[in-house]
């Protein structure tokens, strides 16, 4: 059997153990490996042969669940990040520096937003923001001759629009430079978009993949299917890396390896924002569950929202499953098995309406987080949010009485009792 359904590759991708070995991933607790030769340690640094030797930069568990992250997204590569956030820095990062510019969605997780448009941008990266609907004359107008990528979420957080990822992969390849999605919300199990152009995946596998709230983590995965040589724009990928020992990563590795080799070789080096064993383990744990949760999270997201949106006390309803949501097609383009389980959605009476009906949720908590199996809410506005302005809020997607409902995988029912009491109270 070499081509496995998505399924069994979230129940059993990465690891096939061999005779008397343990049948579920060993978590390798070990921060170093013990060579018997200096000389065969030296090969490991010079890259020339593969092998672990200290876990800020490879760990055996690590790798194995990254691997099976890889199968699922069908990808050539992948390695674990401490998490989402670190995900995304380095998958930027990794082929943008000082004087370089990328274009990404200015529909994105808050967190991302302020990562590319303060930190990275003390760092000398410009980031030019563009509409999530944005036209193809609108995306070519955003290419400078200095862009090395652009960015964007397949269903965004907060704002659950989604992007046209033919599109922008289309206007990033005309201008040689790969696209990058952050597939968190929808998971490889939802949307798997190197099928439809991407070169990069990120994940924060701290929400869905783990999803159970117990692990921070992130994912990088590479397509293999950019030609960082043919591109012309990339040196930092084709000419020998001093830093590490004159290492050419394209001429090495190719365009299956090259990119995770130099972010694991390179930044993972430096900046050490490492996963743990026991969270991969945990992440690994979380995977296998992935394809039936998913299910039932888009289940109760769409009774969720047909509930709402037939309620008297709700103003507007955002869910790409729904039907007449502006999203609605090109939800069925990109997920036609379905989105993902959060629903936004704006109670009458504004700002102060939004936070008593929040005060008055009891199966869902307020959290700082989302794609939990239990279900949790949030004022994006008042919490992850807060450092924008109203301006920026707009651009986001994110109005100020959007309540972000991420409905877990409990009974729909019980949800929609729930917020019906909840709603009574506003
Ligand atoms: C949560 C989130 C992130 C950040 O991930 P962390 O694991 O919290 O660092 C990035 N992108 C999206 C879409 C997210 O939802």
């Amino acid at each position: 059997m070499s081509k496995t359904r998505i399924e069994t590759k979230c129940v059993q991708g990465g690891y096939k153990p061999g005779n008397g070995e343990p049948r579920q991933i060993p978590i390798i607790q070990s921060t170093t490996f013990k060579y018997s030769t200096s000389e065969d340690m030296g090969k490991l640094f010079d890259l020339e042969a593969s092998g672990y030797f200290y876990s800020r930069l490879q760990n055996p568990t690590c790798d194995t669940v990254a691997a099976r992250i890889c199968e699922l997204e069908g990808g050539t590569a992948a390695m674990l990040t401490s998490s989402g956030q670190a995900a995304n820095f380095f998958a930027v990062f990794n082929i943008a520096s000082q004087g370089d510019h990328v274009v990404a969605s200015s529909a994105i997780y808050g967190g991302t937003f302020n990562l590319f448009s303060v930190t990275m941008r003390r760092m000398g990266i410009e980031f030019t923001f563009v509409s999530p609907d944005a036209t193809e004359d609108e995306l070519r107008a955003a290419i400078k001759p200095n862009t090395k990528a652009v960015f964007g979420e397949t269903i965004a957080n907060p704002a659950l629009t989604v992007l046209d990822i033919e599109r922008f992969a289309k206007v990033a390849h005309e201008a040689n430079v790969p696209l990058i999605i952050d597939n968190t919300f929808a998971t490889p199990i939802n949307c798997r978009p190197f099928e439809w152009g991407a070169d990069i995946v990120t994940h924060s596998t701290t929400k869905y993949m783990d999803g159970h709230g117990s692990a921070v983590g992130g994912c990088i995965v590479d397509s293999g299917k950019f030609d960082w040589k043919a591109a012309g724009k990339f040196d930092c990928l084709c000419t020998p890396d001093e830093s590490y020992h004159g290492v050419n990563y394209y001429e090495r590795f190719g365009m299956a390896g090259a990119y995770i080799t130099k972010a694991t070789a390179q930044l993972m080096r430096d900046f050490g924002c490492t996963q743990s064993p026991q969270s991969a383990f945990i992440l690994g744990l979380g995977l296998e569950s992935l394809h039936v949760r998913m299910e039932r999270h888009c289940q109760n997201g769409l009774a969720v929202a047909k509930f709402l949106s037939n309620h008297p006390k709700v103003t507007w309803v955002r869910y790409p499953g729904l039907e007449g949501d502006k999203y609605y097609d090109i939800a069925r383009k990109y997920m036609p098995k379905g989105t993902c389980g959060v629903v936004s959605f704006g109670v009458k009476g504004g700002r102060a309406a939004a936070e008593k009906f929040m005060k008055n949720m009891k199966l869902g908590a307020i959290e700082t987080h989302v794609a939990d199996a239990r279900t949790c809410c949030l004022h994006p506005a008042s919490a992850t949010h807060r450092q924008m302005n109203d301006e920026e809020l707009v651009a986001a997607g994110v109005s100020p009485d959007l309540i972000r409902y991420s409905c877990g995988i409990e009974s729909a029912e019980d949800l929609i009792e729930d917020l019906a009491q909840a709603l009574e109270t506003v």
